[in-house]
C-alpha cells in the first residue's frame, strides 16, 4: 500500500461498499443513499452516517452481488471521496480522513492526475496541444472537435475497412488528427441494415452482405450490447471507449454499472450519432463497398479494390488509392482472409471455441440464482437486474488412446444474454451458426448462452485440416452439419439437455424457444466429434451443480455455435500495427486475432488509429 502524501487532497476511493437490497432503491439509482452512507461511514469510521454530505461522493461503479455463499444478496459499490467537498461541507470528518489508511482493494488515494474525465475526441485533443506536461491518457482536454490538426496540406489518404466497433474507432481517432479517412462497409448503414435484418427473420431472407455480423457496427450492432471486458474495466482506455459511447448517446449508467450493457434499441441511434460526427469530421463513408483485393507495389499497400456489395453480379470495381490501409473486417469476413492468403500476408490459426447455445426460461435463472429475491426482477423493471450467469470448467480428456495420457479443456458460458433471444448469425445460406441479442431492458422470457469448448490445431488436425484457414474450415464443417440437421431454410436444430445428456432425440412438443426462424428437433449429440460432445456434457453436468436446475427438461440445446473469436490472427508488430508481412496493412479488432467483444475491439481500434497516426507524424506519439 503507497504512503499517501497528503490525506487531506484529492480523492479517496472506497470499494466493496456492501448495501442490502431491502436499503438500497435498485439497479437504476446510482445516486447515494442512506444505505449508502451507512456503509461509507462506517469504512471512514465517522459516527452519524446521515451527517455525511451526499454531494462529497460520487459513484464509480455499483454491481449486484446475489451468490449463494452471502448471508443476504447486496449492491456492491465503489464511491469516490471528494475531500475538499467533505471538508468544506462537514468540517467535523477532518478527524476521520487525517486517520484514514490505504487499504488494498478497499481504500485507495487517488492523486488528482488519475482522474480520467472526458471521451476520446478529448484525449486525441490533448495529445495535440504541445504541452510538455501531457499525462497518458488522462483526458481532460475540451478542444473543438472540427479543428484538425497535423497533416499539413497534405494529408495522408487512410481507408480503414469494416465499419465494427474497431474500425469506428480507429476512424474516430484518425479523422481526429487531421488524416483523409474513407471508412469502407460492405454492409449497409443501421436503417437500411434493419430493414435486411427484418427480411431474414420475418421471411427468411439472408441477404449475404447485410446481416447480424455485416453492416454499420459491425456484428455488435444486433447483439446485447454487453459491455462488459477483460481489459479492466476501470481502465483509462476502456473509460475513454465508454465516455465516447455515451458522448454519442449511450447512457451515463454504463460508466458506472458494474455489468454495463445498451442492448439492440440504444445501439442503434448511437451508431447514427457516431456516423455523423465522423462525416462531420470529414470522413468519406462509403457503405455497400465491399474490399475485393489490396493493391500492392514495391511490397508496400498502396490502395484497395472495391465493389459494390449490393450488385449480386459484382460487376463493376473500382481501385482507389491510399496511404495505408486499416484492416478491421471481424471474423466472419472469410472471403476477405482467403483474398489476404493470396497475397502471401502471413496468417495463423488460432484457438477458438465451438459448442451450442442453451436457452432457458428467464424466471427458471432468476429463481436459480437469486431464490426469493426472483419475484424483484419484473422483466427488467424491478429493482435488482434480470439474473445472469458465468460458468467455466475443466474437463479431463483422452489425449489418445494409446497413450491414454490425458489433457484438460476448457468448457464455459460465452455471450450470456439475459432477457435475450436467439439470432441467426450466418453470412451463407449453407451455413447455420447462431448468437445471442437483447434489448436494453432485457425483458424477453429468454435466457440464452452459448456453452462452448477450446478448439485448436489439435483438432483441425484430426478432420485433416491444416494452414492457416484450417480454422474456417472446421467452422464451416459444423455449420453445413447444423443447416442439414435443421432441414434447411435456417431451421436450427434443437434438443433437450436432458435428452442431449441422454443421447435421445428430443419428443415433441418441445419447449419454446426465442429463435424466429423455426426450430426442429435433431441428435445434436451426433453434430460435434465424440470427444467435444463429452466435454460439453461432463461440463453440462458440471454447471448444474453450480446453479442447481441448469439441466432442466425446459432447457433447449441450439445449434451451432462456432464464431466466439477469430479463427485466425493476422500477425503485426506490437508498436506500429503495421503488418509483419505487408507495409501499409494495419490489421486490427477481432477479425485481426487481437480483440474478443465490442469494447476490447473499440479498444484496439482506437490504439490502431493512434499508431496510423503517429507513422504519419500527425503527433509526436506520446498518449
Ligand atoms: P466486426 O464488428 O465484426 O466488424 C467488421 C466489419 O467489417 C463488419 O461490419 C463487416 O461488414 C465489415 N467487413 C468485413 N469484410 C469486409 C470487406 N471485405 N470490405 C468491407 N467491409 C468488410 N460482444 C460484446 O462485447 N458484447 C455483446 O453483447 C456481444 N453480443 C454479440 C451478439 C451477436 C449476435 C454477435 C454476432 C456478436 C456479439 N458480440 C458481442 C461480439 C462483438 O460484436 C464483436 O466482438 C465485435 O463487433 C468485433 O468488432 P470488430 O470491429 O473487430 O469486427
Amino acid at each position: 500500500v503507497a504512503k499517501v502524501k497528503n490525506k487531506l487532497e484529492g480523492v479517496w476511493r472506497l470499494s466493496k461498499l456492501g448495501v442490502p437490497v431491502g436499503d438500497d432503491p435498485g439497479k437504476d439509482f446510482l445516486g447515494i443513499s442512506q444505505g449508502l452512507l451507512q456503509a461509507i461511514a462506517k469504512v471512514i469510521e465517522f459516527p452519524v452516517a446521515s451527517m455525511l454530505p451526499e454531494e462529497a461522493f460520487s459513484v464509480v461503479r455499483k454491481s449486484f452481488d446475489a451468490r449463494k455463499i452471502l448471508k443476504e444478496a447486496k449492491f456492491v459499490y465503489t464511491v469516490d471521496l471528494d475531500v475538499d467537498t467533505l471538508l468544506e461541507l462537514e468540517p467535523r470528518a477532518h478527524d476521520f480522513i487525517f486517520r484514514l489508511e490505504p487499504k488494498i482493494g478497499l481504500v485507495e488515494h487517488l492523486p488528482p492526475e488519475k482522474i480520467v474525465s472526458g471521451d476520446l475526441i478529448s484525449v486525441v485533443n490533448d495529445c495535440k496541444r504541445s504541452d510538455e506536461n501531457k499525462e497518458p491518457l488522462i483526458i481532460n482536454g475540451t478542444g473543438d472537435p472540427h479543428q484538425h490538426g497535423g497533416g499539413g496540406s497534405s494529408k495522408p489518404k487512410i481507408a480503414v475497412v469494416g465499419g465494427g466497433p474497431s474500425g469506428l474507432f480507429a476512424a474516430l481517432v484518425l479523422a481526429e488528427f487531421g488524416a483523409d479517412v474513407t471508412l469502407i462497409e460492405r454492409g449497409q448503414a443501421v436503417e437500411e441494415r434493419g430493414r435486411d435484418i427484418g427480411a431474414l427473420v420475418v421471411r427468411k431472407i439472408l441477404d449475404m452482405e447485410s446481416n447480424f455480423c455485416f453492416g454499420e457496427g459491425g456484428a455488435g450492432t444486433w447483439s446485447d450490447g454487453k459491455l462488459v471486458t477483460r481489459i479492466g474495466k476501470n481502465s483509462a482506455t476502456v473509460l475513454a471507449v465508454l465516455k465516447t459511447l455515451v458522448r454519442f448517446g449511450a447512457p451515463d449508467n454504463i460508466l458506472v454499472n458494474g455489468k454495463p450493457h445498451l442492448g439492440t434499441d440504444k445501439l442503434i441511434p448511437l451508431l447514427r450519432n457516431f456516423r455523423h460526427y465522423l462525416q462531420s469530421a470529414g470522413v468519406n463513408i462509403k457503405f455497400g463497398t465491399r474490399v475485393d483485393d489490396l493493391l500492392v507495389e514495391d511490397s508496400r499497400v498502396v490502395g484497395v479494390r472495391v465493389s459494390d456489395s449490393s450488385d449480386p453480379l459484382q460487376s463493376s470495381s473500382e481501385n482507389l488509392k491510399f496511404d495505408a490501409v486499416v484492416l478491421a473486417v471481424g471474423h466472419s469476413a472469410r472471403d476477405t482472409y482467403e483474398m489476404l492468403l493470396s497475397r502471401n500476408v502471413e496468417l495463423t490459426p488460432k484457438d477458438f471455441a465451438v459448442g451450442l447455445r442453451v436457452e432457458h426460461p428467464q424466471e427458471l435463472i432468476n429463481s436459480i440464482q437469486y431464490s426469493d429475491l426472483a419475484s424483484e426482477v419484473r422483466k427488467g423493471r424491478g429493482k435488482v437486474p434480470v439474473a445472469d450467469y458465468k460458468v467455466v470448467q475443466y474437463v479431463n480428456e483422452k489425449e489418445d488412446d494409446l497413450s491414454q495420457s490425458s489433457s484438460k479443456r476448457s468448457c464455459y458460458s460465452f455471450c450470456m444474454c439475459p432477457g435475450g433471444q436467439v439470432v441467426l448469425t450466418s453470412t451463407n445460406p449453407t451455413e447455420l451458426c447462431i448468437n445471442g441479442m437483447s434489448f436494453s431492458r432485457r425483458s424477453s422470457k429468454w435466457a440464452n448462452a452459448a456453452l462452448v469448448v477450446t478448439v485448436s490445431a489439435k483438432d483441425f488436425d484430426l478432420h485433416n485440416l491444416q494452414g492457416p484457414l484450417a480454422g474456417i474450415e472446421f467452422q464451416r464443417e459444423f455449420e453445413r452439419r447444423a443447416a442439414i440437421m435443421g432441414g434447411g431454410n435456417f431451421t436450427v436444430p434443437v434438443q433437450r439437455v436432458t435428452d442431449f445428456l441422454q443421447n435421445k432425440l428430443s419428443e415433441t412438443p418441445l419447449p419454446p424457444s426465442s429463435y424466429r426462424l423455426g426450430v426442429k428437433s435433431a441428435n445434436l449429440h451426433e453434430l460435434f466429434p465424440a470427444h467435444i460432445t463429452d466435454s460439453l456434457r461432463q461440463s453440462i453436468s458440471m454447471f448444474d451443480k453450480e446453479l442447481p436446475g441448469f439441466i432442466s427438461e425446459e432447457a433447449l440445446l441450439h445449434g451451432v455455435e462456432t464464431r466466439t473469436s477469430s479463427p485466425v490472427r493476422i500477425p503485426r508488430n506490437n508498436e506500429t500495427y503495421e503488418s509483419t508481412s505487408l507495409k501499409g496493412l494495419y490489421p486490427v479488432g477481432e477479425g485481426a486475432g487481437y480483440a474478443g467483444g465490442i469494447v476490447s475491439a473499440a479498444v484496439d481500434g482506437m490504439f490502431s488509429g493512434f499508431a496510423v497516426a503517429k507513422s504519419f507524424d500527425l503527433f509526436d506519439g506520446t498518449i
